[in-house]
């Protein structure tokens, strides 16, 4: 198998962690509140994306605070994948704006 040609940063995509079953745990430092998602559910939102790129994507849905997200990649390991909370993807919506004009 040849090197990949970028360089072995880290650069750490969501579909690597779907790869190692990992999950992605977003923190709001203001709030406090903690979600975790499925990488496949953030890809189909934000696409195949450097999991540090969504601090800057992502948005708290309690205070709506920009810049007080964080998020790690992590594995749920034994006791703590039991019962473990997952915020899944029910839908995505289009919203839809109007746009006005007076003739
Ligand atoms: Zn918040």
């Amino acid at each position: 198998m040849p090197e990949p040609y970028w360089p072995k940063k880290k650069d750490y995509l969501l579909s690597n962690l779907n790869d190692g079953r990992q999950m992605v745990r977003v923190r709001c430092c203001y709030c406090r509140r903690t979600h975790n998602y499925f990488p496949s559910d953030l890809i189909q939102i934000f696409g195949d994306v450097d999991v540090d790129s969504l601090m800057c994507r992502m948005k708290c849905e309690g205070c709506n605070s920009p810049g007080s997200i964080r998020v790690d990649a992590f594995s749920p390991t034994g006791s703590e994948a039991v019962g473990l909370r997952v915020r899944r993807l029910v839908a995505i919506k289009i919203q839809r704006v109007p746009v006005w004009r007076d003739e």
